[in-house]
């Protein structure tokens, strides 16, 4: 068993933030990368609101880069997946999807959220291409476009809202006939006169050329009606799974899986701290992950040099 002074689980914003703060105090942090390694920013394409790139950046550049950062700093990272964890007693014990088991005095998790799909073929290579699970990145990207967004929550109603700025025209896809948005978002949204509302109905096919989407083809649940309908954009708001599985409930969390933390990356269990989307549920954002990635690696220094 290696022994580690800290183990940082996930490679998105929040993970990369920790480890180049942990590698710069040289506690040589060992990184294990996870299943989307980079996470999210990997699976869009330009990033135009990280402060400190004027003219804008690609998502996966933008991740190579903190990688490499914190590599130059003496961070080793690991391209396998944390597949269990003892957070009973310290040192805490984490076993890699490479077979190998590691002791860690600290952990921080960053193992993030994953944007929820449909299924659908060709969804995943169309990411970037015309589907995108996040408007505040994307929706700037569809000005004088039409737009499909599916989903009746929050999301989809904040998004649908934020994307007609942009946009021509949204219409929202929805497999049911009432919402389950707050009241609020629903009005905002009904109000607005960009957005149309397509009920009862289920996107079953994505149609595309080699440039991106070109149009999907939607379903009636009620009356088993198919129509293929032209989009510029297929935005996903249908919700999104927090990476905590692998703790199997050692952590306190919320009904929906989301870490709980308090003093803002702190775990119930003192040593263990989490940063951005796997304890975040509300700004979800490239730049607050870096953020909270930063106060848990300092967070967890103090904590050893306490200890
Ligand atoms: P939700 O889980 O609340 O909603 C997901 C929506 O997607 C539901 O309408 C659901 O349909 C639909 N859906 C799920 N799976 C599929 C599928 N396979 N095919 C078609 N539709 C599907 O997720 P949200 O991301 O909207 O919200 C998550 C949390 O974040 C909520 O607590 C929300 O209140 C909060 N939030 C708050 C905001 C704010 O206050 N500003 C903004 C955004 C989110 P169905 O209804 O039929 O189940």
């Amino acid at each position: 068993m290696e022994a580690r002074k800290v183990i940082i689980i996930g490679t998105g914003p929040a993970g990369l933030t920790a480890a180049i703060y942990n590698a710069r105090a040289d506690l040589k942090p060992l990184v294990l990368e996870g299943h989307e390694p980079g996470g999210q920013l990997t699976l869009t394409t330009e990033v135009e609101n990280f402060p400190g790139f004027a003219s804008g950046v690609m998502g996966p550049e933008l991740m190579g880069n903190m990688k490499q950062q914190a590599a130059k700093f003496g961070a080793e990272f690991l391209p396998v997946m944390c597949t269990e964890a003892d957070l009973s007693k310290r040192p805490f014990v984490i076993k890699a999807s490479n077979g190998q088991t590691y002791t860690a005095e600290a952990v921080i998790i960053s193992t993030g959220a994953s944007a929820k799909f449909l299924g659908l073929p060709h969804e995943k290579e169309l990411t970037g291409r015309g589907v995108s699970t996040c408007a505040t990145c994307d929706g700037f990207f569809y000005r004088d476009k039409i737009v499909h967004v599916v989903g009746g929550g929050d999301t989809a109603m904040e998004d649908a809202t934020f994307i007609t700025k942009f946009a021509k025209k949204v219409y929202l896809v929805h497999r049911k006939d009432t919402l389950r948005a707050s009241k609020p978002m629903q009005e905002r949204a009904f109000n607005n006169p960009k957005i149309e509302f397509i009920w009862d109905t289920a996107i079953t096919e994505i149609k595309h050329s080699e440039a991106g989407v070109t149009g999907v083809v939607v379903e009636n649940l009620k009356t088993g009606d198919k129509q293929e309908r032209p989009t510029d954009g297929l935005f996903y708001a249908i919700g999104h799974t927090p990476n905590t599985k692998f703790l199997n409930g050692q952590l306190k969390t919320n009904e929906e899986g989301y870490l709980i933390t308090t003093n803002d990356v702190e775990t119930n269990i003192p040593g263990v701290f989490a940063c951005g989307d796997v304890q975040d549920t509300y700004y979800r954002q490239a730049i607050t992950a870096a953020g909270s990635g930063c106060q848990a690696a300092i967070k967890a220094e103090r904590f050893l040099e306490g200890h």
